[in-house]
């Protein structure tokens, strides 16, 4: 079954007082966040945010068919059945985490700087071979899409991947506690809102607090390519780890042409590129730790991962788009374009913008990024950045000439111009630089 609880449940887990609730024995269907999405028999839970508060959409829920509504103690206690809390949000993770305890299925939890989603559809995409999977929608990786993927859990799974990502120190751990998982992978430590964390050290003690906070009976998959993280991980984690990498670890692999070998056996890659290798290296490391036979995912599996990651676009005359406009870090900059390199064909172009909030190492990343483009003989880079990134980067791929552009239009003519047959095109920078509007335009221009 679906989440269902009594009212009289739900107030006991969240220890709240209630306000013209008369009926508390009714069984609650669901705990929902968005008024547009209630079904009638759930109870909306009021949510404040920066940018919107649910409190506002309160009546209308209840309107709509809500049960109840859990609101905190700043609303007014109109005549309306409200269970009533200090956080909300704190409510919605402690539900969350209470539903959570009521499976006894294994629980996978993924965290890491870079390849948490897509590192999350292979493993789902490899589980589904052996049972039926919940896993996070989309990106809802943070403290409201954690309780969110939980309390989607019902007694038809099998399993369930969670993804949780994180901004500063402390968030993992509270998601470690909310998911309490039974195996979690940590895909790499690297350099993703370092701006704000300080250091990589700082960044690597942040993700490893989803061990230090996990049950001590759980097993920990992390990448043994990534040495930052192994140290990290061995100062908090004493239980059993499993260790996966193309350079060494418990589970090691081979790239041979778009497949990987294992020991014995050889796999298809469901996606191209060395950095996908490895976040497959890490669904057989979970395999492994679920006692589950490798042999039922060596062809054959499908992955398509949320726009903007790994997307290839055939256009004609042999012109290949790589859209990875998703969003942009050093090392998915580099892994990126690495594959770019990798990508059979004619010219390899790269259309590249900023990587944001890298506070002061913007300028020696961006270089990085420019001398990666030059060493790996990439033969054209057109950049929309701002102005301090767009120098670094074109300074660092010298003595390749860049072109820089200051508008998505810009570059659209330009590559509509510039492109041949054969060509393969790689777009890459943060979100908000917007390049997936550059994508679409070429796609409609060539
Ligand atoms: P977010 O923090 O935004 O949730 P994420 O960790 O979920 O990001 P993905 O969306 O899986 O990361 O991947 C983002 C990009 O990172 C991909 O488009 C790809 O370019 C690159 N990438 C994926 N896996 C790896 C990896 N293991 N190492 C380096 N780069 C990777
Ligand atoms: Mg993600």
């Amino acid at each position: 079954m679906p989440f269902h609880a009594s009212l009289a449940q739900i107030i006991a887990v969240l220890d709240a007082s209630t306000h013209h609730l008369f009926d508390q024995e009714c069984i609650a269907t669901g705990i929902t966040t968005d008024s547009r999405n209630l079904q009638p028999g759930e109870v909306f839970l009021a949510l404040r945010g920066e940018t919107f508060d649910g409190h506002g959409f309160v009546e209308s829920a209840l309107a709509q068919g809500a049960v109840a509504a859990i609101v905190d103690t700043a609303f007014p206690t109109l005549d309306l059945p409200l269970i009533v809390v200090n956080d909300t949000l704190a409510a919605y993770q402690a539900l969350g985490q209470w539903w959570r305890s009521q499976f006894d299925i294994p629980i996978i939890a993924i965290t890491g700087s870079v390849g948490k989603t897509t590192t999350k559809e292979i493993l789902a995409a490899v589980l589904a071979r052996y049972g039926r999977v919940l896993k996070t929608q989309a990106n809802y990786n943070n403290e409201i899409g954690v309780p969110k993927t939980l309390l989607e859990l019902s007694d038809e799974h099998d399993f369930a991947v969670v993804e949780m990502g994180m901004r500063a120190k402390g968030e993992i751990a509270l998601l470690s506690q909310i998911a309490s998982p039974d195996v979690a992978v940590i895909t790499n430590v690297g350099t993703a809102h370092i701006g704000r964390l300080g250091s990589r050290a700082a960044i690597a003690q942040a993700k490893c607090e989803l061990l230090a906070e996990m049950p001590s009976d759980a097993i920990a998959v992390l990448n043994h390519d990534n040495p930052l993280l192994l140290e990290t991980a061995a100062r908090v984690w004493h239980g059993k780890t499993i260790t996966y990498g193309l350079s060494g670890g418990d589970v090691q692999g081979q790239i041979r042409g778009g497949g990987i070998r294992v020991g014995d056996l050889t796999f298809q890659l469901p996606l191209a590129g060395e950095h996908n290798a490895l976040n497959f290296l890490s669904a057989l490391g979970v395999a492994t730790a679920l006692n589950l036979e490798w042999s039922a995912i060596a062809s054959g599996l499908e992955v398509e991962l949320p726009g903007g990651r790994s997307r290839r676009y055939e256009l004609a005359n042999d012109i290949v788009l790589l859209d990875e406009t998703y969003n942009a870090g050093l090392e998915s900059m580099l892994a990126s374009l690495k594959l770019l390199a990798q990508t059979p064909g004619n010219r390899k172009v790269a259309v590249l913008g900023t990587m944001k909030e890298l506070g002061s190492w913007a300028v020696a990343y961006h270089r990085q990024v420019g001398e990666q483009v030059k060493a790996l003989g990439l033969d054209e880079l057109l950049i929309l950045a701002d102005e301090a990134e767009a120098e670094a980067l074109a300074q660092g791929a010298l003595p390749l000439a860049s072109e820089c552009f200051v508008s998505h239009g810009d570059v659209i003519d330009r590559l509509s111009v510039m492109v041949k047959p054969g060509d393969r095109i790689l777009f890459k920078a943060s979100r908000s630089v917007g390049l997936d509007r550059v994508v679409e335009g070429v796609r409609s221009a060539i």
